[in-house]
């Protein structure tokens, strides 16, 4: 080994250069304010020709300003979202407290897979789990639970738990021949057939429960539905609620839904379905949970009030869960992945265990600390703790509770706004949340009223087909019109997820999770639509 150049390759790559490294990080920063001046999207087109043909690979070590290099072009070129004219779907801007705790955790580069690989940041988990729990299931003694890749492995862990409550052993001997089934409904994120599929259970073996006009899932179908289901000796594995769905905000009964599955599996010596709950985006409406609507410190609108007194008893619901998905990277304006999978009873967490036969060596104090014992994962990131904690802790319980009353205030607005125009019609106006889902039509046309006979199930099926598509092409006009340093980025839905007679619904969308999106962006989107029809 020629030991002159392998301790310059040291020297550059595994020892900590202060100025060069800061010299670095505030080039990166340079361009992030730089990136605040510009329009949202217009920073450099992407060249995937020879993405895949010209990957190539230096030959001779260089130093950090060469991986500077090799990443640039990419880094100026992604959009940080930071934008307010972002209100696509459901991401926000990441919160600077965030960035803090993931520069930390990627200083020390933790794996989380068990905590002698980890020390600290293992405490940190614990911490940061038991914070979203306290937060969501509010009064409870034994939460237990860990970050994953994503809200679609949040989801997969409790379509697994429910699996194996169900049919105890599945994880050794498989599902074999016997019948399983999971419910959700039809407004629910797509992770969930996802997961169905990955599990082995199979996605027809999922069964999606139509929705009311609130997008919650309805009871007398999902009644209906454990019914036919039980009839068959068919074991219902899970039901994953929803509370929060990604398009317009549906938020299941979830202590309805308890009590349902109760009943049934009772009356049928049944199993009881594992409750989990996907609140991937919902969840942090739990922050309003203590706001205090007599006192109103936020002086929040007068009709902000009701939303936040319906939040409030929505999230009561979360009590009757067995677990729950959190997406930090989505309404907690942390970085990327910060999922929490989170169980309300620990010992639910023994489904999970590798082995039986090991059972007794994984007392409390071990499981504990050594989540590799049951996650899916052997590495695991850590930047959800730290990401969770640092932001948490920088903006406070009272900051993301006003970070939230403002996304609901802001929805409410624009709903308010469409309502006042006889050709838009608001298609979640029953819903609370941060987004909104609306048809655009022709000026002239009763918005309201053909909805009303679309769900009277008076509208034929031309005339559907003719509005829908109206609804789509005004939507394009309006992107092909637009002025991206002022029109606010809206997104399509092809199915807003209530299906009034089985039709699927297209509609604009809105989501109001960056704090810096204000009632002038909302004014300009509605100048945007009286304009241009
Ligand atoms: C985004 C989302 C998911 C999936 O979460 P990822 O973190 O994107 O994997 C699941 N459920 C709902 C309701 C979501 O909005």
């Amino acid at each position: 080994m020629d030991r002159t150049k392998l301790d310059e390759l040291i020297r550059t790559f595994f020892t900590c250069d202060r100025r060069k490294l800061s010299q670095i990080f505030d080039e990166l920063l340079s361009t992030m304010e730089a990136e605040e001046s510009l329009p949202p999207g217009s920073l450099m087109s992407q060249n995937y020709e020879t993405a895949q043909a010209n990957p190539e690979i230096h030959t001779l070590p260089g130093n950090l300003k060469d991986a500077r290099d090799a990443i640039f072009p990419f880094f100026w070129g992604t959009d940080g979202w930071n934008s307010k004219l972002h209100v696509e779907n459901v991401r926000g801007p990441a919160n600077y407290a965030s960035l803090i705790g993931t520069i930390a955790c990627l200083l020390k580069n933790p794996n989380l897979c068990v905590d002698t690989y980890s020390q600290r940041s293992n405490e940190l988990e614990v911490k940061a789990i038991t914070a979203l729990a306290n937060l969501v299931f509010y009064h409870t003694d034994s939460p237990w639970g860990v970050f994953t890749m994503g809200g679609t492995v949040s989801n997969l862990y409790g379509g697994k738990l429910g699996i194996e409550k169900v049919l105890p052993g599945a994880m050794q001997t498989g599902v074999r021949e016997h019948r399983l089934a999971g419910i959700v409904s039809e407004a629910a994120h797509y992770s969930n057939a996802t997961l169905a599929g990955w599990l082995g259970m199979g996605t027809e073996n999922l069964h999606a429960v139509p929705t009311d006009r609130a997008l919650a899932i309805r009871l007398d179908l999902l009644a209906e539905k454990l019914d036919a289901l039980y009839a068959e000796q068919i074991r219902v594995a899970f039901i994953i609620a929803t509370f929060g769905g990604t398009d317009a905000f549906g938020i299941d009964d979830i202590t309805a839904i308890r009590q349902l599955i109760e009943e049934k599996a009772r009356a049928r010596n049944m199993p009881v379905p594992h409750l989990h709950v996907d609140a991937a985006v919902g969840w942090s409406l739990c922050f309003l949970d203590e706001y205090n609507l007599q006192e109103n410190p936020f002086q929040l609108e007068e009709d902000t009030l009701p939303l936040v007194a319906a939040a409030q008893k929505h999230c009561q619901g979360f009590r009757h869960a067995d677990s729950v998905t959190i997406d930090f990277h989505k309404m907690g304006w942390g970085h990327y992945p910060a999922s929490a999978f989170i169980v309300n009873r620990r010992a639910d967490l023994k489904h999970l265990f590798r082995s039986v036969h090991d059972m007794p060596y994984f007392c409390e104090a071990e499981y504990r600390r050594d989540p590799a014992l049951f996650t899916l994962e052997c590495s695991r990131a850590a930047i959800g703790p730290y990401s969770v904690m640092a932001s948490l802790n920088g903006l406070g319980l009272i900051g993301c509770r006003m970070l939230v009353a403002n996304a609901l205030e802001m929805a409410h607005l624009l709903k308010k706004r469409l309502g006042q125009l006889d050709y838009c019609k608001v298609l979640n106006a029953e819903t609370i949340g941060t987004s909104v889902v609306w048809w655009v039509l022709p000026k002239g046309r009763n918005a309201a009223a053909i909805f009303d006979r679309l769900e009277a199930g008076q509208l034929e099926p031309e005339e559907f087909q003719r509005y829908t598509a109206e609804v789509r092409r005004l939507f394009d006009k309006r992107q092909a019109a637009l002025d991206p340093a002022q029109d606010a980025r809206l997104s399509f839905t092809n199915n807003m997820g209530y299906r009034p007679h089985g039709l699927e619904l297209p509609a604009w969308k809105a989501v109001f999770f960056n704090p810096k999106t204000d009632a002038a962006v909302i004014e300009r989107v509605i100048y945007s639509i009286e304009e241009m029809i």
